[in-house]
């Protein structure tokens, strides 16, 4: 089963990214058309990764649907209402964990907050409680760059959640560690994820990690950057590592896989029509 639209869905979507596209214009320069319209709707609380290979707009669509970059056309709105820069409704994590490395990870995990005011007693609860749940409860006071990578990220995934936010736009946030860790956070994502009523996208080139995160798993493909297809991912949940193990889980990585390799095929097919023109 295929779609922009999420299965069982009812009433108007929880996030509509309606007709985005962007051009990139530079002086003196030809115009990059970064990404072809794209539609897409998000039920609340799904997991929907974005993949495919660098260059498709993946970074732009997530930063369109954060707010923090303009759109050529189109419109993004969450609950009706059209996302804006600095909205509070959603948390972004980046690759890098940026991190202030002149502040301890406490003072990193409440800024947001602090910076928008509203840094209550439940805000530090919840700070508080981020770093149980991420392992770094005994770290507070440790600068980020005492911390392993895994660890910045952690802090940095606590700080993205302390405001609640109804939507987490996360950028690859796991490209930079090892398997080993990468899997583990991937975890961890999903168990402070089920317990909340928050919508995740989640940009990653890594299929494995798409699948096993994901409700559904959006491919793009480059040149131009467009979105091709929308898989559901019917796995049980709760995903635990033992599904890494099962055919099912194999299965859909390699479905996921192919559908990948087929329009990077047409892409370059379409690009090479397009040189030798
Ligand atoms: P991805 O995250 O999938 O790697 P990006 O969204 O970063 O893709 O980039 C999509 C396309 O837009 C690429 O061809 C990239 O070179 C181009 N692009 C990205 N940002 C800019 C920019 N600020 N100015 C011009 N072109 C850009
Ligand atoms: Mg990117």
């Amino acid at each position: 089963m295929n779609g922009s639209t999420p299965a069982g869905a009812d009433g108007p979507a929880h996030v509509l990214v309606d007709g985005v596209e962007k051009t990139y214009l530079k002086k003196g320069g030809a115009p990059v058309h970064a990404l072809r319209p794209v539609r897409l709707d998000l039920r609340r609380g799904e997991f929907l990764s974005l993949v495919g290979p660098s260059g498709c707009g993946k970074t732009t669509l997530l930063m369109i649907m954060a707010g923090l970059l303009d759109a050529s056309g189109g419109t993004v709105s969450l609950d009706g209402a059209p996302v804006r820069a600095g909205d509070p409704r959603i948390s972004v994590a980046f690759q890098q964990p940026t991190l202030l490395r002149w502040r301890t990870v406490w003072d990193n995990v409440i800024l947001p907050s602090k910076i928008m005011g509203r840094l209550d007693a439940a805000a530090r609860t919840r700070a508080e409680e981020l770093l149980e749940l991420t392992g770094l409860a005994s770290f507070k006071k440790h600068y980020p760059h005492e911390l392993s990578g895994g660890m910045q990220q952690r802090a940095a995934i606590a700080r993205s959640l302390v405001s609640q936010p109804d939507l987490l736009l996360m950028d690859e946030p796991f490209a930079a560690l090892d398997e080993f860790t990468r899997e583990k956070l991937n975890d961890e994502l999903l168990r402070l994820w089920s317990g909340r009523e928050m919508t995740v996208v989640f940009v990653t080139h890594n299929i494995s990690e798409a699948v096993y995160l994901s409700d559904r798993v959006a491919i793009m493909a480059p040149r131009p950057g467009r979105l091709i297809e929308v898989t559901d991912v019917p796995l049980a949940r709760p995903r635990t590592p033992a599904i890494r193990g099962d055919e099912d889980y194999f299965r859909r990585v390699r479905d996921t896989r192919a559908l990948l390799d087929h329009t990077s095929d047409e892409s370059s097919d379409r690009q090479e029509a397009g040189d030798a023109r």
